[in-house]
């Protein structure tokens, strides 16, 4: 069956009954003899999917979990109640003091501060790779244990040989985290390249409504152990209403990033040519860093891109005159959104963008019609 099909039947129990799966809501689940109450807990123990106490999670976020788990080609999937809560619990599963870990040096600004902040304190150092790195034996330390990776990566969008590098984690026995929240478990599959946990923040596309918070770790083979025991002992779950929204979202996911997909591709090739602009990245565009290897491994790209104005343009007021984006973080919801970057100390705008851009579902023309107006009015006084 088709990936699209399954989107609209995940979750779907035996009929009659609704479409969707219910919102089961429970901390303590009944029973009315001790030995199912203790088949239950001995069951729960090989299967996640039994309902045996709220934090376990209920009927609604194992529909999730389960089709999460497909999507992803893993053989287990956990539920957190952010990305970030995904991020942190997943690394804090696999690294232990002493520990040395790498990152790719883009990686989402949350990924970096709690490695900067936290797993330092704990002991745990870290060293970043560059986004191209292949052979990973240069960066290896003897007690380097795990690559926390992310492709394409947050703003400049360098799309990573996951490939090549998995297997050189490989050969070196390093455990292999993939940041998917780009790719959201469609565009691409990062455990299908040899990755051994894939997380997706949901908040942004899997959601798609801009409504819900939900973070997802997807694992395969050892890596699924030490993942799943980190979650239980830390009393992770996702409430059963944001597994609802999340699962209503899902059931479009294809559809809307076929729309953001084609809506950015045609606004970044049109600024390309507007003297107004510097440069734009966006992995769709044939000289994009990796550009043939994201042609390789993905299906697609998603609505965001970043872009760097000529001289003369100033970014603030362009993103403050543009009025069909509205200025916000996140993304992957609806709506077209718009954001001024810090400038990076050391780095000029040819190689730091200075705007991210979201296409939402708005018309693509329209959209167009926006910036080409706040482009208009953003030269520098
Ligand atoms: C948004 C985002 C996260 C964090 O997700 P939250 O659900 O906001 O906690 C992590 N990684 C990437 C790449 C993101 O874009």
């Amino acid at each position: 069956m088709r990936r699209d099909t399954k989107l609209i039947h995940y979750g779907r129990g035996p009929l009659p009954g609704p479409a969707n799966p219910s919102i089961e809501r429970a901390s303590t689940i009944l029973h009315d003899t001790m030995s199912t109450f203790r088949d239950a807990k001995e069951r729960r123990e090989t299967d996640d999917h039994v309902v045996s106490y709220g934090r376990r999670g209920t009927s609604t976020a194992h529909a999730l979990s389960a089709a999460l788990c497909d999507l992803e080609q893993g053989d287990a999937c956990y539920l957190y109640p952010s990305g970030v809560a995904a991020i942190t619990t997943t690394l804090s599963a696999f690294l232990r003091p002493g520990d040395h870990m790498l990152m790719v040096d883009e990686a989402f600004h949350a990924s970096q501060s709690f490695c900067r902040d936290y797993l330092a304190q704990m002991d745990v150092s870290f060293s970043s790779i560059p986004w191209d790195a292949t052979d990973l034996s240069p960066y290896l330390k003897p007690n380097t244990k795990l690559v926390l990776v992310e492709s394409p990566t947050s703003l400049t969008f360098k799309v990573m040989d996951l490939r090549a590098l998995c297997d050189s984690a490989k050969d070196l026995n390093l455990t292999v985290v993939a940041d998917n929240t780009y790719g959201s478990g469609w565009l691409y599959q990062p455990l299908c390249l040899g990755c051994d946990v894939s997380i997706i923040s949901g908040t942004k596309y899997l959601s798609g409504h801009a409504d819900t918070m939900i973070g997802a770790a997807v694992s395969k083979g050892d890596a699924s152990a030490p993942l799943r025991a980190h979650t239980l002992r830390t009393g992770q779950l996702l409430a059963p209403d944001e597994a609802y929204a999340c699962l209503r979202g899902l059931r479009t996911l294809s559809l809307r990033l076929d729309r953001h997909a084609a809506t950015s591709q045609q606004i970044a090739t049109w600024l390309v040519e507007r003297p107004e602009v510097k440069r734009v990245w966006h992995p769709g565009l044939a000289d994009h860093p990796g550009h043939n290897i994201w042609a390789r491994d993905a299906s697609g790209v998603n609505g965001l891109l970043s872009l760097s104005l000529a001289d003369g343009f100033d970014p603030e007021v362009f993103v403050d005159t543009l009025k069909l984006f509205a200025i916000g973080a996140s993304w992957g919801g609806f709506e077209s959104l718009a954001l001024a970057l810090q400038p990076k100390s050391g780095l000029t705008s040819q190689d730091h963008p200075q705007v991210r851009l979201h296409a939402g579902l708005e018309h693509a023309d329209d959209l167009i019609e926006d910036i080409r107006a706040a482009l208009s009015k953003s030269t520098l006084e």
